[in-house]
């Protein structure tokens, strides 16, 4: 039985780096299923996708007008318009029964079929039809404003490469080429373990010395964002059997406990996960959240995050959501739109240790660090634009640094 790790504070911590390293190793791509195109949107294909058919699959109007023999429309001008005969009405869905030949156009609308023996398209403001003849009064060139077969998509192309993560117009594609379901990565099923006999939910009656419990909404945000889907959320008391049972119980891929992370007397998860599986991480030089645990019981990993809120929140961006996001087939970069700016004030480290430090954006455009922002300073995260990871091997950065800003989602 693994020795208890409680108060006797942490003995080594790893790098990120080496957490970082663990995540890589066992969050790999989950085993495919099959949705509906309805429900494809932000999902990642787990096979290339290959075109049934053309697209379109037929030659269209791509203009309501008159379709022609094009050499018949040389000559054609304002001052000097050219007369043909209507033959025919080809609608979409509906094509004329009659093809156009010498001295006979077809009235076309967008998307129609085009008939045998038309080259190209007249578009109805060069035209004017009048008992049964239409005047045309412009020159037009074959295959002028005609949609070929296939000019959109070919039959057997790759519509869209195994892994591509699907994006409403990729999902539109696949819809137009008559494909109604599409093989994707299963999604992590995701359980939440909210641990702390002193939390009690927003809604409820607080006593004096309770707080209201907030990790978990942040967390569930941030699991649906990267792709997994929230199998349960279980509110345990800090009681071992509790955690263990809330913990190893089946059904989920990846278990992220909030809070009891750590060496205090009521920090339960690190043990459960030791005595149950492999506590492969606890500690890692970082701040906030270095007291940080990583581990699996079985094929389930297990995040154990920190109650702080930002070192929860910190944890999770780190390790748990790199994890669910290449569980879910993703690449585990971060979700965060970079930008490069110039540092208004320091930024001070320490050698050895990551730092993710909250800044904002000030008016003109510099990097704000924002100052006094503890681990259970929630706010901060709230008036920040975005971080900046300070790494291992950097004591920090001087004011005027070029530095790389991971924006939070706009406001606006
Ligand atoms: P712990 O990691 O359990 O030692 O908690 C560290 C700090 O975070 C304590 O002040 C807790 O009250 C606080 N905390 C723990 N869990 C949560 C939570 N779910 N929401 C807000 N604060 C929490
Ligand atoms: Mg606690």
């Amino acid at each position: 039985m693994p020795s208890d790790v409680r108060m006797r504070g942490f003995e080594r911590r790893s790098t990120v780096d080496e957490a970082v390293a663990w995540v890589d190793e066992h969050a790999r791509p989950l085993p495919s299923e099959s949705v509906s195109l309805e429900s494809a949107y932000r999902r990642v294909s787990s096979v290339d996708v290959p075109a049934a058919i053309d697209v379109p699959a037929f030659d269209r109007s791509a203009m309501d007008g008159y379709a022609v023999v094009a050499e018949e429309t040389v000559g054609a001008g304002e001052y000097n318009p050219l007369s043909f005969r209507v033959v025919g009405e080809s609608l979409p869905g509906r094509p004329s029964d009659v093809g156009v030949e010498s001295g006979t156009a077809v009235r076309i609308m967008t998307g129609a079929p085009v008939p045998v023996g038309a080259t190209a398209v007249v578009p109805a403001e060069y035209a004017s039809e009048s008992e049964g003849l239409v005047e045309l009064t412009t020159a037009i060139a074959p295959g002028k404003n005609v949609g070929r077969v296939g000019e959109d998509v070919r039959t057997g192309d790759v519509l869209l490469p195994r892994g591509s993560w699907l994006r409403p117009q990729d999902v539109g594609l696949l819809a137009s080429t008559g494909v109604a379901e599409v093989e994707v990565v299963r999604r992590p099923r995701v359980r939440l373990v909210v641990t702390g006999d002193e939390l009690v939910r927003p809604g409820e009656e607080r006593g004096p010395y309770a707080i209201f419990e907030s990790n978990s909404f942040v967390v569930r945000s941030l699991v649906e964002r990267d792709g997994g889907v929230l199998e349960s959320q279980r509110d345990v008391v800090d009681d071992r059997e509790a955690v263990r049972e809330a913990v190893t119980d089946g059904g989920a891929d990846v278990v992220l406990v909030s809070g009891g992370s750590s060496v205090g007397c009521e920090d339960h998860a690190p043990n459960v996960v030791a005595e149950a599986g492999e506590l492969a991480i606890h500690g890692v030089a970082m701040r906030p959240s270095s007291p940080a645990g990583l581990g699996r019981v079985g094929e389930l990993l297990v995040f154990l995050l920190p109650g702080n809120p930002v070192s929860c929140l910190c944890a999770y961006d780190f390790f748990g959501g790199r994890a669910i996001r290449r569980m879910a087939g993703r690449s585990g970069a971060w979700p965060y739109e970079p930008r490069v700016g110039t540092l208004s004030r320091k930024i001070a480290s320490a050698v050895g240790r990551t730092d993710y430090c909250r800044v904002r954006f000030d008016d003109e455009g510099r990097v704000e660090p924002l100052a006094l922002s503890g681990a259970s300073i929630l706010s901060s995260t709230v008036r920040a634009d975005g971080f900046v990871v300070v790494p291992a091997e950097c004591e920090g950065y001087a004011a005027d640094a070029t530095v790389e800003v991971h924006c939070y989602e706009p406001r606006s």
